[in-house]
């Protein structure tokens, strides 16, 4: 293979009532046949971007999280830094794409935002070593680990405030490469405004020491998502917001939030 080629932007995506596979390329979205997992060819038929609905690229058996894995945002929650890292689960049934709504309930307390980069294991594994860890990898996604915070925080245990149904977008697409740019920027955007910011390098547990952490307790599955933990400015979003999480060289996952 040439060296040269841009990454592929995996996708799924429906237009006119069907659901495909495909590849983002600039403004268009080509079908492919298969999957990243057991191979994918080019089908010469595309269509406009803005013509298609991103579904999220996966869905995956489980969502594992990071807690506290940025030292400002641990400190914005008056947290302190985790020695090892601090990892939750989030359930796979609050899952949804790109332009989906956020469903936020009156009786939940304060929700936040949370712009993730998500890791996708392509080779399941026991015991990774961090030297191996990115042989695991299958690509990186965005997600939104939305958060009824004051439940979070209320009931000891995060399962419920993080597992809302609607508070896991996730995608548009899985940028297929084994390593993120450690300078890649990421932004969460309310409403036109920039309210988180942070680059992978500030990540107290980087993503070999992630997936190598989980590994020695978890066996890691081809498709599991681990959300890698937020930058600081977190904050709340309530009925018509529109929340956008961009992270640079994968792309842009947009939801508005509605009752
Ligand atoms: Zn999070």
């Amino acid at each position: 293979m040439n060296k040269k080629q841009t990454p592929v932007r995996y996708c799924r995506f429906s237009v006119d009532g069907r659901s495909y596979s495909g590849q983002v390329r600039d403004n268009s979205v080509d079908i492919v046949e298969g999957d990243p997992f057991t191979g994918m060819s080019l089908m010469r038929l595309s269509y406009p971007v803005d013509r298609v609905k991103f579904l999220p690229p996966i869905m995956p058996k489980k969502i594992w999280c990071v807690g506290r894995n940025y030292v400002e945002h641990a400190k914005e929650l008056n947290h302190e830094v985790p020695k090892e890292p601090l990892i939750f689960m989030k359930s796979t049934s609050a899952i949804i794409g790109s332009g989906d709504f956020i469903r936020i309930p009156d009786w939940a307390g304060v929700i936040h935002h949370e712009g993730e980069l998500a890791v996708v294991i392509g080779k399941g594994g026991k015991n990774i070593s961090e030297a191996n860890a990115l042989d695991h990898v299958l690509g990186y996604s965005i997600i939104n680990d939305v958060t009824a915070r004051e439940l979070q925080k209320n009931d000891g245990q995060w399962t419920r405030g993080k597992s809302f149904d609607t508070f896991a977008p996730f995608g548009p697409v899985i940028l297929l490469v084994k390593e993120m740019p450690q300078d890649a920027e990421l932004k969460t955007i309310v409403n036109g405004k920039v309210t988180q910011h942070g680059t992978f390098s500030q990540m107290i547990f980087p993503v070999p020491r992630v997936i190598s952490h989980i590994s020695r307790f978890a066996t890691l599955e081809p498709g599991d998502v681990i959300a890698t933990g937020t930058p600081s400015g977190v904050g709340p979003i309530k009925v018509g917001d529109v929340v956008e999480v961009e992270i640079e060289g994968i792309g842009k996952l947009k939801n508005i939030c509605a009752e």
